[in-house]
């Protein structure tokens, strides 16, 4: 099978189990050049196909960096190609429309707490006629696919989450958007050396990747949250690991950078107020950590060489 260096665990974990078993995954990189960085390109897809491959498995929108891939371009090519084609849209799902046949894909998975609704319930779309292996046993209930009594709570919760986005979605995003824009510029504007990771116009709406050089991410983290301001340093799933994010050094950020990184997401409940009280508290405190961190760099050290002096 082929993905990508950027999947959420959910994805390369599943792929290195099937490495155990024997199954060969081609793991493709994404672009690091600064216009298109996080992005995958289709033709390396192309180039990674196998007369024996059998899966591709590409996700729509990055849950670290929001990048939104050429889904459509590699559905052409999996089709060609006569391959199964799943994508992981379980961060794009509520934030852009998604067309399972403009996407051109046999298998599209999204995750009900993404959008507003319950924890613990997600929904797999298959295309007509695309064969799928049972993983569990022991029980019909969905189809022969998935044994258990199903969940009805968290798939009636699903199906009005999905409702509510549908029809808030084209509003919501105009609103987060204009948000998200103010307080990206706002911080690129007050911190010195601050920089936007990933591609800035094939975007969702709600997120930011931003490096601090010198500041420290889980120290920021801490900081902010002490302020009341929730980020993450990589994906909200790996809270509590020490290693830098996978999807920040596949998109060609050094380990130091991808450590000094937060993700900031906001969301159908995110106010003008609070993007304007961030603005006015984020910058004050990475100032102060650069000033702090003996682990500035000599050239970032030179380049807040104005921030450090001051501090006895
Ligand atoms: C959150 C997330 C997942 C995992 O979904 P859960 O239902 O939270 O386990 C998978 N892929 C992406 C892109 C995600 O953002």
């Amino acid at each position: 099978m082929i993905t990508t260096s950027i999947e959420h665990h959910a994805i390369l974990h599943s792929c290195e189990e099937l490495e155990r078993q024997g199954i060969e995954t081609t793991v493709v990189p994404v672009r690091r050049d600064p216009d298109s960085q996080g992005m995958v390109d289709p033709e390396e897809i192309r180039r990674a196909l196998r007369p024996e491959t059998v899966l591709i498995s590409v996700m729509h929108a990055n849950n670290e960096l929001g990048t939104i891939q050429p889904i459509a371009e590699i559905g052409r090519i999996a089709a060609q190609a006569k391959v199964g084609f799943h994508c992981d849209a379980v961060q794009s799902a509520g934030k852009v429309p998604l067309d399972v046949n403009l996407l051109g894909v046999d298998l599209l998975s999204i995750s009900a707490h993404k959008f507003c609704g319950p924890k613990g319930v997600g929904a797999l779309y298959v295309r007509p006629g695309t064969p799928l292996e049972r993983r569990f046993y022991g029980g019909h209930a969905e189809r022969d696919r998935r044994p258990g009594t199903e969940n009805v709570p968290g798939i009636v919760g699903l199906g009005k989450a999905a409702e509510l986005s549908r029809k808030l979605l084209v509003e919501d995003a105009a609103r987060i958007r204009a948000l998200r824009d103010r307080l990206e510029t706002s911080l690129l504007d007050r911190i010195s050396g601050a920089r936007v990771s990933g591609d800035r116009t094939n975007r969702v709406p709600n997120t930011i990747s931003m490096t601090f050089s010198g500041a420290g991410g889980e120290a920021l983290l801490i900081s902010l949250d002490l302020q009341g301001i929730a980020c993450s340093t990589g994906a909200a799933c790996s809270s509590g690991s020490t290693e830098p994010s996978h999807v920040l050094l596949a998109a060609g950020l050094s380990a130091d950078d991808a450590r000094s990184s937060l993700r900031f997401s906001l969301g159908r409940g995110t106010t003008a107020e609070e993007i304007d009280y961030a603005i006015s508290v984020i910058p004050s405190v990475v100032e102060r950590l650069r000033a702090l961190s003996p682990r500035t760099s000599e050239a970032s050290r030179d380049s807040h060489a104005a921030l450090a002096a001051p501090s006895q």
